[in-house]
């Protein structure tokens, strides 16, 4: 099948902005043009410990623009708007509720397009997401974690009201919008195919894909673009969907976790969670999720956030299963893993001390304290 396909039909002309563009040509023209092409990166030191033959690499969406891998949704939702006449610069206010990246993602634009942007961000994101919105000007109203996602209180309910009452306001809704996970259909996936077709690996198809969900938008953009991409003959791809405990995206009751970006209490229209888009879902607790993020900067020097950790978490325990098994002691099988965004969001939460800490250089701590005399 072609990228033209079920999953892409009706887009017009928006296609044209899809024509693929996989590396850094010349000087670019502003920030957007820097948003995603970012790196595909073997995990080989947690592969080796992990026993895996299989090549294990992470997509490190931190490289992005705006630090993650929400920039393209907001860049592609932002352009489509304009395109369809419902963004008029001077004039509309972007209003969108987020758990942070996409609100960082639609900032940046905003700041670069000359358009007022307001976020609604629950209380548990951190500080840095704030931060980091406020300085590109946007507006943030912060609403109670334990909201439910169809009460007025809510980040989404706040949205509404909001645009309700702001002329000219609109909310691009990530959660509805079809050009969140083409975002990805026309973007990360495409980037996945072109780096594998260009590395010297002696298979280019993916044989894993592991990834979380928040709106869903990555996963089920990403395996869309896989499957139109397959052709008769070819191994059929295993798409594994990570969704913290506390959530119900993957089965079970709501309830609180400390990972950011992932889980919901209600399934978002974009995201399609049965066969063939998603295969298996796997349930992450906190703990683990921290320990891995801790891996993936410790042993691989990766400044990733706590959401690839919880997806480092799900891809380890699914190689480990008896499904996964065989891919994983496959040396031509290779397994990608979605890293969403960076550690740098995350530096003021209590869970981020643990990352930092080192019990392993005590030793040397105390020696290098008695040579230079210091308590
Ligand atoms: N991780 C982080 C840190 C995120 O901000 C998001 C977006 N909510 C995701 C993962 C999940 O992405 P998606 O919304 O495309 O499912």
């Amino acid at each position: 099948m072609s990228a033209q396909s079920s999953s892409a039909q009706g887009l017009g002309n928006s296609e044209r902005q899809d024509a693929p563009q996989h590396h850094w040509h010349g000087v670019l023209d502003s920030a957007m043009d820097a948003v995603g092409h970012t790196p595909l990166i073997r995990l080989q030191t947690i592969a080796r410990e992990e026993g895996f033959k299989c090549n294990l690499m992470g997509k490190c969406e931190f490289f992005s623009a705006g630090g993650s891998v929400k920039d393209r949704i907001a860049k592609r939702m932002v352009e489509q708007a304009e395109r369809d006449g419902k963004l008029v610069k001077g004039q509309s206010v972007v209003i969108e509720p987020t758990s942070g990246n996409t609100g960082i993602g639609l900032a940046l634009a905003c700041a670069i397009k000359g358009y007022k942007c307001i976020i609604t961000l629950p209380a548990k994101m951190s500080l840095e997401k704030e931060v980091m919105l406020r300085a590109l000007g946007a507006e943030i109203v912060r609403t109670p974690t334990e909201a439910a996602w169809d009460s007025p209180e809510s980040h989404i309910g706040v949205a509404k009201k909001l645009r309700d009452s702001i002329p000219h306001a609109i909310i691009l809704d990530q959660y509805a919008n079809p050009h969140n996970p083409l975002a990805h259909y026309y973007t990360t996936y495409k980037e996945i195919e072109y780096a594998l077709q260009t590395s010297s690996l002696p298979r280019k198809d993916i044989s894993v894909l592991v990834a979380g969900a928040g709106t869903g938008g990555t996963i089920t953009g990403i395996s869309r673009g896989i499957r139109d991409a397959q052709k008769e003959g070819d191994a059929r791809t295993t798409v594994v969907a990570v969704d913290p405990v506390g959530s119900i995206l993957g089965g079970g009751e709501p309830g609180n976790y400390q990972v950011e970006g992932i889980g919901y209490d209600f399934f978002p229209e974009v995201l399609d969670p049965k066969p063939p888009t998603v295969d298996r879902w796997i349930k992450t607790e906190d703990g683990e999720a921290f320990a891995a993020t801790k891996r993936l900067i410790r042993s691989e020097g990766l400044f990733i956030g706590g959401s690839s950790g919880s997806a480092l978490s799900g891809a380890i325990r699914y190689l480990h299963s008896a499904d996964g098994q065989a891919v994983a002691k496959d040396p031509e099988a290779n397994v990608v893993v979605i890293l969403p965004d960076g550690v740098r969001n995350y530096m003021s939460k209590p869970w981020f001390l643990d990352v930092a800490a080192d019990a392993s250089m005590k030793e040397l701590r105390d020696h290098i304290r008695g040579v230079l005399g210091r308590e």
